[in-house]
């Protein structure tokens, strides 16, 4: 089985390389030549963990193949993946003219059957736009090829995406035909370990699923945000609360943490997607809006505490930030709370400094407009002269830093920590006037 993936981001990306270190070919195409170039001289156009050596691999082993040419990645895949992106639209649906792009493309040139499976996150009905638009573009030929719609949602995290690729917890497969239903379990062979994880279902049952579980990630986080910020006024600690409700098999403790909100390519999108999906459908999707409402709120709640400090006014001050990306092992700065963060100490009047271990390349692209903004090219060099330290991201190397450093550092021992990082009564212990998120 010959596969083709279109999109070569962080899902297309991933997927290509993990379906050729299973022993399949594959050819990545995209439309960014300046992406496909670096692939094609043996870099990555992101930061993934563990994904430089495995694409470099798969080169060398002649199994994956970049390229910018969309007939030959159409002849190349029996079965071909779409892998663009799906970003809002101004009214927060999912755009799906990328999708559309890439189906219209395969229509275009197919000479044989097709296998069109829609990685990309769309919403419930796309892939009858992706029948429709392909249906079209074979009319328009006079061509009359067959080929089926798939739906087979990614659910890899950014920072993980090897392993969970490698190792799903389940692969959604919605399908209508048994000929593509009988392909994509054979293609999925070389996942399952000691159990059978396809899911095969309906195609809008599978569409649905994503932004489900999305949504579901995205309530825990909101939820628990709201909580921290109770639990503060109370006098309570959320991190014990947190603890005390995880050990419920029912709730558990994944996905527990408070911090400075969601951020990231999916979550908001795919919840403000939902939402309008909802719209459109005539139902509203009332605890959906209010997590997204509660999620802009957190996303300036460590605004809010250095305000409480410092007064509204922040001219003439210097703060130092530790993390950029949404979340550790990522580069991706895409809805990243520390955008929101920056852009309000900045419009007070304040200069930050900032630095993340692999972000700054992709933060001084999306946020380099910022005069008040600098990024220093080591944590500790950050903090000197500030007037505080904010801590945005939980990278691993934030853990157990040099506090005494710090101090000396620091204009005055202040740490806002928008990460639950740290023991704060060992902190107060050690001079530091320590404040963190709910407790
Ligand atoms: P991305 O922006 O990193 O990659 C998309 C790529 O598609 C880009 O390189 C772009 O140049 C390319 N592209 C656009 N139109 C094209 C076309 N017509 N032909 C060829 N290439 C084209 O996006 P991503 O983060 O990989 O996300 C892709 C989809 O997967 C989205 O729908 C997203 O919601 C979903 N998803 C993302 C993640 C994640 O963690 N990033 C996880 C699960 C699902």
């Amino acid at each position: 089985m010959k596969v083709t993936v279109i999109g070569s981001g962080y899902v297309g990306l991933v997927t290509g390389t993990c379906l050729a270190e299973t022993g399949y070919h594959v050819c990545c195409l995209d439309v960014d030549p300046r992406k496909i170039e670096i692939l094609q001289q043996g870099g990555i156009p992101i930061f993934e963990p563990g994904l430089e050596d495995m694409v470099r691999r798969n080169v060398a082993a002649g199994r994956l193949s970049f390229t910018t040419d969309v007939a030959a990645s159409v002849a190349f895949g029996d079965i071909q993946f779409i892998a663009v992106g799906t970003p809002p639209d101004e009214d927060g649906s999912a755009d799906l003219q990328y999708v559309l792009a890439a189906a219209r493309n395969i229509a275009r040139h197919m000479t044989g059957y097709r296998v069109v499976v829609d990685k990309s996150t769309v919403p419930v009905g796309t892939a009858d736009k992706v029948r429709a638009a392909m249906a079209e573009e074979l009319a328009a030929r006079g061509a009359d090829i067959e080929y089926s719609v798939v739906s087979n949602p990614e659910f890899l995290k950014e920072g993980a995406a090897i392993d969970d690729f490698m190792r799903p917890d389940r692969v959604v497969i919605g399908v209508d035909d048994e000929r593509a239903a009988e392909i994509m379990r054979r293609l999925y062979k070389p996942f399952q370990r000691n159990h059978e994880r396809v899911l095969l279902m309906d195609v809008r049952s599978a569409e649905l699923t994503k932004y489900a579980a999305n949504a579901m990630l995205a309530t825990r986080i909101s939820f628990m945000n709201e909580l921290a910020n109770l639990a503060e006024t109370m006098g309570a600690d959320i991190e014990q609360v947190r603890l005390g409700m995880g050990s419920d098999p029912r709730i558990g403790y994944h996905f527990l943490y408070p911090g400075v909100g969601y951020g990231g390519s999916c979550f908001p999108k795919d919840v403000k997607a939902l939402v309008q999906t909802g719209k459109e459908h005539g139902h509203t999707l009332r605890v959906l809006s209010a997590v997204e409402e509660a999620n802009d709120i957190q996303k300036l709640r460590l605004v809010d505490k250095v305000v409480s400090r410092f007064g509204s006014d922040l001219s003439g001050r210097r703060f130092a930030l530790w993390g950029l990306a949404f979340k550790p092992n990522t580069d991706d700065m895409r809805e990243a709370p520390s955008r929101v963060i920056v852009d309000e100490l900045s419009c007070r009047g304040a200069e930050v400094v900032a630095f993340d271990p692999v972000a700054t390349h992709e933060a001084s692209r999306v946020m380099g407009g910022n005069a008040r903004l600098r990024f220093a090219d080591d944590m500790m060099k950050a903090l000197e002269g500030a007037d505080a330290l904010l801590i945005v991201t939980e990278w691993k190397m934030f853990r157990a830093p040099d506090f005494d450093a710090i101090k000396r550092s620091l204009k005055r021992p202040l740490i806002f920590d928008g990460r639950n990082m740290y023991d704060p009564a060992w902190l107060r212990e050690q001079g530091f006037d320590y404040l963190a998120i709910g407790r």
